[in-house]
Order: structure tokens, then sequence, then C-alpha cells
């Protein structure tokens, strides 16, 4: 598997007390980048390179690594694992994921940790991987719901104080439960499933609701005697602005902060980053500070940060340091600069505040949060329309995505892989450029987007739209990743419904004058047909293009027999499935449309029986 789709789950172990064969764990192993833990009586163990034996007791062995690895993979039977890691656990926030796979590999079991521990995510993710049926049961994932405590994790959330069991449950069991949304992304409402009630009051609210989400910047005390369930969840969209001293220790910086939040009723969780002036980014206790808490730490200039409009400008600084303002200037901008997807002002919200003589902060709050993620960008081929015929690795990919973009049809087609909490944006046919905008937009925000294409997502697919408008962004090469997965594309498709025409060189030409000027698209049909390349016709006709397949024939006719033998293939691998096969002369006597393509054989290319045969070599000397 690409190791990186498994990034965020590392380090796993796979553990088997159980040796048929080592061959199927070995190569598991190597596949999710796992360490394999097996007994010492376990023959040829050293085969692996990261296996590790142990003797004795697996349940005391279990205990000296138990911290080590944040997923555990068991090859054993569940009530067996059950028993083995009931000493261990503590709670869902701290526990490990555990997995438990049978011994034929068939199905893969999210035990435990499923949500917090990322169990259910990384079940779908190893079971699409090696064709295995996942089973997850938790209560949300039967509603289609990811649940409260994953909410926010893909915008880079952090969980604040509640009661999240009783909240949880609420939600499970459909009770009204009021969401005070006042920060942060939105997209999670629309993945919702319809069958929860979540009540999103505006104004005067008649609704008595069951249990409370408030989501934002603000940190509130919840009563514990409440009859009312609440939790809070963080978006990261306070972006400090610090001056100090030199030589301002870590721990005077923490608490210089912590105060300040707290007298605005602001919540750590819901700090974004640090911002300061250039002459800062050495500062060691504000760098050290950044590292503990891995917080971004965002430098200006001087010049920046006096271009800035502040509330609290001081001739005192801008004498030392040549701007009016650090801590506010530096806020305002940092705010600013996560605006990547709205245009909404980010405002200072705490105006500066000196705390012991040595720092001063200043809160600004930014319209869109900071994910603190790494985006990436999937360009997925999904075949010509049946699961089956996708690759693993597509499957894989797609789950684990954050939001799955794509062409309507295409979507319905991979709903069985969707997982809840997934956000699947469909667009029409011919909106490719945007689909690529957004897709763009949500990773360089942080987010893991699969645009998904039929067949090859590189062969008349969105894979280049993607590249072309990444390259239009200035685009460095690298941020946000990109990976691109592909597919059987539809002339491989149709080709091995009707047997072997290809098998020699060939070519596709695709008949759609949408984005080729038309004289090209005949230049290349003469070349095909007078060069002999065996040829797919991609996009042959539409309802309004309908001369293009009619001048195509004309042109092959001009360098090839009559008799040449074609097949028409209209949705290949799909339910709707037909074919016909014929020869050149007689195509337009059958309907053709944009779900169809046409392969049209060589000039050696034979019919027999119900199949096409393209011989594999050039000696019968038919080049002439
Ligand atoms: N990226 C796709 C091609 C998209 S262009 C791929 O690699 O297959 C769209 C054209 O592809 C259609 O007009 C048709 O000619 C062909 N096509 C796509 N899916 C097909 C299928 N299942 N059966 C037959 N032709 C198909």
């Amino acid at each position: 598997m690409n190791n990186h789709l498994l990034q965020d789950f590392q380090p796993i172990a796979l553990i088997s007390p159980v040796f048929r064969e080592i061959e199927p764990l070995i190569a598991l192993s190597q596949l999710l980048n796992a360490s394999l833990h097996l007994p010492d009586t376990t023959p040829s163990s050293k085969a692996a390179i990261h296996t590790y034996t142990y003797s004795g007791s697996l349940k005391d062995y279990l205990g000296t690594i138990w911290s080590d690895y944040r997923v555990f993979i068991f090859c054993l039977a569940s009530g067996a694992v059950v028993r083995l890691i009931a000493p261990f656990l503590r709670d869902k926030s701290s526990d490990p994921a555990i997995i438990v796979l049978d011994l034929q590999q068939k199905w893969v079991i999210s035990l435990c940790s499923g949500h917090q521990g990322g169990a259910d995510q990384l079940t779908q993710l190893i079971s699409a991987q090696i064709e295995a049926i996942p089973v997850i049961t938790s209560g949300s994932e039967g509603i289609n719901w990811s649940g409260l405590d994953r909410l926010g994790l893909p915008f880079g959330w952090r969980k604040g104080t509640g009661d999240w069991t009783k909240v949880s449950a609420a939600i499970v069991q459909g009770k009204a439960v009021q969401v005070i949304q006042e920060g942060g992304s939105t997209l999670w409402q629309q993945s919702a499933p319809n069958s929860l009630y979540f009540d999103f009051p505006e104004g005067d609210d008649v609704l008595s609701p069951r249990a409370r989400i408030w989501i934002s910047a603000t940190q509130r005390k919840f009563a514990p005697d409440s009859q009312l369930p609440k939790v809070q969840w963080h978006p990261r969209l306070l972006w400090l602005g610090i001056g100090c001293i030199r030589g301002t220790s870590l721990e005077t910086l923490e608490t210089a902060i912590r105060h300040v939040l707290q007298q605005h009723h602001l919540a750590y969780e819901a700090i974004a980053g640090i911002a300061t002036i250039e002459l800062k980014q050495d500062e060691v206790g504000l760098v050290e500070f950044c590292e503990k808490e891995q917080f971004p730490l965002k430098v200006f200039t001087s010049e920046q940060l006096r271009a800035v409009n502040v509330p609290n400008p001081s001739q005192a600084v801008e004498d030392t340091v040549n701007t009016p303002s650090v801590a506010e200037a530096a806020a305002i901008l940092a705010a600013q600069s996560e605006n990547l997807l709205e245009e909404n002002p980010s405002g200072l919200i705490v105006p500066k505040q000196v705390f012991a003589q040595c720092v001063t902060v200043a809160i600004a709050h930014s319209a869109v949060e900071y994910t603190g993620r790494m985006g990436q960008l999937f360009l997925v081929g999904m075949g010509p329309g049946d699961l089956g015929q996708m690759t693993p690795s597509a499957k894989a990919a797609i789950a684990s995505s954050d939001v799955i973009i794509g062409y309507s049809l295409y979507l319905d087609l991979i709903k069985p892989l969707k997982h809840s909490g997934q956000r699947v944006e469909a667009f029409p046919i011919t909106q490719e450029k945007e689909r690529s905008q957004r897709a763009i937009e949500l990773a360089r925000w942080g987010l893991t987007v699969t645009v998904v294409s039929s067949g090859d997502c590189g062969i008349y697919g969105m894979a280049g739209l993607v590249f072309e408008e990444l390259t239009a962004q200035g685009w460095d090469g690298k941020i946000p990743k990109i990976e691109v997965f592909p597919g059987i594309t539809a002339l491989q498709a149709a080709a091995a419904r009707v047997g072997a025409p290809l098998m020699h060189d060939f070519c596709a030409i695709s008949l759609s004058d949408l984005l080729t000027p038309w004289e090209v698209i005949e230049k290349r049909l003469k070349a095909a047909a007078e060069a002999d390349f065996v040829t797919a016709l991609y996009n042959p006709r539409s309802q309004t293009r309908t001369q293009q397949i009619v001048k195509a024939q004309e042109y092959f006719l001009q360098y090839r027999s009559p008799n040449t033998p074609v097949a028409l293939v209209y949705c290949a691998y799909r339910a709707e499935e037909q074919i016909i096969l014929t020869n050149l002369s007689k195509i337009l006597d059958f309907p053709i449309d944009m779900l169809t393509t046409v392969l049209i054989g060589n000039r050696s290319t034979y019919q027999h029986g119900d199949w096409l045969i393209t011989p594999r070599g050039y000696s019968l000397g038919l080049l002439t």
C-alpha cells in the first residue's frame, strides 16, 4: 500500500501467535509497513525485515510493547484478542486501535478505538487493499455518521471539555441536539445524515434540545449539575501576535498566553499559531514554545507590520523595531493569511495586553481555521464502472479521503466504497475546471481530497486538468502533495470484452472537438488510418456532435478495407453493457453514443466467433 495512506496510523504492530503459514503475514506486514511479532518457535521467522520474536506468554509480551504502537492488528480469534487486551485498556482517548484479522484474511474487524483511535478507518483501508470485508460495528457507522469525537478532526479542530459520552449517545439515539457553531467549517453539517436531529438555531429558538454542541474559539464553563449534556469543539481560529523582550522564557510566554486567553474566555485549544516580527524568529523561548505545542510560527518584516492599521500603535516600539506595532499587526496579518477559502475579514478580538512587563499578546480571529494538516490530492481512475475493475490502491485512496469530488454519475458507482464522515461533492459533467479548482482549494487548506475520473484519470480524465490548474496557480510541485492512481481505461475494458483486438500497436483518438480543434483530430485520424494502428475512438458521438464519426469512417475507408472488423462497446463492465461486432462499412447502421468506445481493427485483425483477434506479429508482411 502506498505508505502515506497509512502515515497517520504508524507505528503498527501485526501480531500472530498462530503460525500456519507465515508468508501471507510477511506480505501483509510489508504492505502495511507494520512490524511483525511472532512466537520464537515460529519456523523461518527471520524472513521479514521488521520481525520480532517473543518467548513465553503473549499477554506478558504485549504488556512490554503496548505503549510503543498506535495500532495492534491481531491474526487471532477475536475472543482471544478480547481477553488479551482487556487488562491494558484504559479509555478511548488513549487506547491504541485494535484490529482483528481471521487467518484466511477474509474479514477485517475493527475491535476497539474505532473512532478516536482510527480503527474503523484503518479497517476500511486494509480491507480495500486486501479485498477483505470490513466489519465495523460502531453505533455511528450504522447510521452513516462518523461520530461526535471525529467530527472536527478533518479540519484540525481540538476537543474541549464536556460530557462526550452523553452527547454522543443523544446524537446516535436521534434526539434533538442543538449545535451552536460560531466559527470553523460547516462542511460537516452538509454531510451529516438526515436521520440525526441536529438543530441549528437562528434567532429565537423554540426547540428544547436534549444535548448541545458548541463549536467556537470561546472557552465555556459548563455547570456540572446542568441537566443538558454539552460538549465543545474548538476550531483553531486564534492567531496570537506576540512581542517580548529578549530572553523571555518559554514558561513566562506560556503563562502570559494562558492568562490572556483566560481573561477573554478564549480556549487554549483554539490557538491556530503564533505570529511575530522577523527579528524574533530566533527568540529561544518563543521557538521552544511553538515546538512544544506544535504551533506554526509566522514572522513578518517591519515593513509588512507597518502597513497594518492597529488600534494601539506605539512610538516606543516604532523607535526600536521600526514599526509601531508588533503583536497587534502580526496577529492581524497571520489571521488574514489563512483566509484561503473565504473573503471574510479576520479581525483583532483582543487588543495588545502587556504581561509582566515583558510579553505583549494580541489575538486575531481568523475567518477560516488552521487545520495543521498537509493537504493531499489523489487523482483516482476508477475503471470502467464495475468496482471489481478498480485497483485496490484506488479503493484505499478513496477510503482514506476526507472529500471525494467527481461527476455525479461516477460518484453513484463508487457509493459502496464511501464511509461515514466523508464528504462527497458532485459536479455536472461540464464543470471540470470547477472540479479541479475546488479540489485544489480544499487540499491547500489541509484536507485529503480524491478527484475521481472514470477509466484512467490520465486519459481524457481529470488528472491533466488538475495539474494544469495547479501549474497556473504557481504550484511548487510539492504542496499540496499529489498522487495519481491509474485505472483501467475504456479501450482496455472494451478490448477485454471482445478478445484481443489491441495486441499490437494501437492508438486512442477522441472525436470530441470541445477541447481540441477538429483539424487536429482529422489529421490524427488520417495518420492512424494510414499507419495501420488499431484505433480506439473515444467520445465518438454526442447529441450535438454527430458528424465526426461519419468523417472518421470516411478517412479509415480511404486506407482500410470496408471489411475491417470493428467493435462497438457500449458501457463496458456496467449493467447496461452491449457489444456489437461489425465492420468498417457498417458502423453507422448501429447506435453509437458517448458511452460507446469504437475499436477499429488493423489490416490483420479478424473476427472468430464472438471474438476480435489481432495477431501478435508482423511476420505476415501485411503492411505494404
Ligand atoms: N478517462 C476515461 C475516458 C473519458 S472520455 C477512460 O480512461 O476510460 C469518455 C469516453 O470514454 C466515452 O465517450 C466513451 O467513449 C469512453 N468510455 C468510458 N467508459 C466507458 C465504458 N464503460 N464503456 C465504453 N466506453 C467508455
